[in-house]
């Protein structure tokens, strides 16, 4: 299987290579095949691209947001009629199931620019602000060359997600995929050329946590939006705030699930499972602290478990898989040795823990698992693991369990399972995370604004809220009369 690209970067509207740039290998999960061979960035290729954006952006941030959003719609188009051509690269990239990137990889950044294109026309407006005799006005200004870096999870959804809003606020974008998953984001670039964007508004170069430093610190680019682990964050935060830029953080998380005694047991275990096994379990804002009721512990674990061993796990383009491999062999051997732990602090394995015995060949699989018997202070419940591993939890209150479920630096995500609507509103309005469901999990169409709270991040990717972090705002005092000066 091969799925090389024509070269490693795409600047200015064409692919460039430089041979100079440390290879990077990209490996199909499944097999652990290399199907493609790029390089990364070199600085010359770093500045080709900022340079190439800076050029483009004026021009662009001069045309009418309807005209702007008129491409962006064009794309998402495309890229529906190229969904299955999209999602199996996306299956190479990533190893995912073709059963889940058919429907959730593509699709949701088609969204994105469908959405970013439709609401441009009205969504950028400014405002009058009457002041008597004077008024001022505000008009929203893009803030020039916005980098985007992307973690490996879910590489096309990153490129749009990121692209999408910074595109119709006016602004140019250089997107730096994982060195993980370098494929996807050449596509969106590809695409929208096609769909009429002006050359030079978004590139994609080619690097790693070295190739990342060299945009982050550039003195021409105006914003960095990270999706990425809390540490890289950190870093990368603090390198922005040495030239005071813009930053959006998406970062990791450590979720409460929450499934109180009147639940829907069925809806709160499939609920469980897709929070902790969609994507191999590698979703940020996955459920992963799953706290139930003690009187119903028992019901719950035996639907989980008859279910969990039922899944469907293998060759990640058989329609019929629902569990692929892990994205690299270090992140199976991550997810392997917090398994580990788990077993050697005393959790109790319901399922899994494990290599699944029957798929064979080189790919990075782990069985999908689950734990019970957790207790907070296990390595397992506290650090996040970015695998199909779930852990379960006892509680008895809910005043305990909402102190027990704040208990970490992480605040990006959290469920409630109860049929009792009262009670399913006053829980989550106590969780302190940045986007919470009643009922359902992990469900994020563009409309509703995501992103962290605490450790996991600041700013507000899709939705309306996304257009703020893109632009910023000019305000403009009229006076209209004389100036009336006491000297
Ligand atoms: P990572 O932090 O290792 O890498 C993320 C990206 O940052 C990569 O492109 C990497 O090359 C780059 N990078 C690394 N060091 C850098 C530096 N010093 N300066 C600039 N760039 C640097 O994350 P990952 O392993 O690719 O992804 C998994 C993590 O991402 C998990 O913690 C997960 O929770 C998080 N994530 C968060 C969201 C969200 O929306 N909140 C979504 C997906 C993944």
């Amino acid at each position: 299987m091969k799925a090389q690209p024509i070269a490693s970067h795409f600047i200015d509207g064409e692919y460039v290579e430089d041979a100079d740039g440390t290879v990077i290998e990209s490996l199909y999960p499944a097999t652990g095949e290399v199907i493609a061979r790029l390089h990364a960035a070199t600085p010359a290729i770093v500045e080709k691209a900022i340079a190439a954006a800076k050029r483009a952006q004026p021009a662009w941030a001069a045309m009418s947001p309807t005209a702007r959003g008129r491409i962006l719609k064009r794309a998402a188009d495309i890229m529906r009629e190229r969904n299955r051509e999209l999602s199996e690269l996306e299956t190479l990239d990533t190893g995912k199931p073709i059963q889940e990137t058919i429907v959730a990889d593509p699709t949701s950044g088609a969204d994105s620019f469908e959405f970013f294109g439709g609401i441009a026309a009205a969504g950028l407006n400014g405002s009058h602000i009457p002041l008597g005799q004077d008024f001022a006005y505000t008009k929203r200004v893009p803030l020039g060359v916005c980098v985007g870096i992307g973690a490996w999870n879910y590489p096309q959804q990153i490129a749009c997600w990121k692209g999408a809003p910074a595109l119709i606020c006016g602004n140019a974008m250089v997107f730096k995929p994982s060195e993980n998953t370098p494929l996807g984001a050449l596509k969106i670039a590809e695409i929208l050329i096609e769909a009429g964007l002006p050359k030079g508004l978004y590139n994609v170069i080619q690097g790693d946590r070295t190739t990342g430093p060299l945009l982050v610190n550039h003195p021409d680019v105006a914003k960095v939006s990270l999706t990425g682990s809390v540490p890289t964050g950190r870093k990368v935060a603090a390198a922005a705030a040495g030239s005071l830029k813009h930053v959006t953080m998406e970062l990791g998380g450590k979720s409460p699930l929450i499934v109180f005694d009147d639940a829907d047991i069925d809806s709160a275990v499939g609920g469980a499972m897709l929070g902790n096994f969609y994507s191999t379990g590698q979703v940020c804002s996955n459920g992963t602290r799953v706290f139930v009721a003690r009187g119903i512990k028992e019901t719950f674990l035996s639907r989980l478990k008859a279910r969990t061993e039922n899944m469907v796990i293998g060759d990640p383009m058989d329609e019929a898989t629902q569990l692929g491999p892990m994205v690299s062999f270090d992140q199976r051997q991550k997810v392997l040795s917090y398994i580990d732990k788990g077993k050697a602090e005393g959790a109790t394995l319901v399922t899994g823990g494990g290599i699944p015995n029957h798929v064979t060949g080189e790919g990075y699989y782990v069985q999908p698992t689950v734990f019970a018997d957790v207790t907070d202070e296990m390595t397992i419940a506290r650090e996040e693991i970015f695998g199909p591993v779930m852990c379960v939890l006892d509680f008895d209150n809910e005043a305990e369990v909402i102190a027990r479920a704040n208990g970490t630096e992480f605040g990006l995500s959290g469920g409630v399972f109860t049929s009792d609507l009262t009670r399913g509103h006053r829980v989550v309005d106590q969780l302190e995370a940045g986007t919470l469901w009643i009922n359902t999990y992990n469900l994020c169409p563009v409309e509703i604004p995501f992103g962290g709270s605490k450790q996991s991040g600041f700013g507000r990717e899709n939705s309306v809220a996304a257009l703020e972090h893109y632009s910023e705002l000019k305000t403009v005092y009229v006076g209209m009369g004389k100036v009336e000066a006491p000297y």
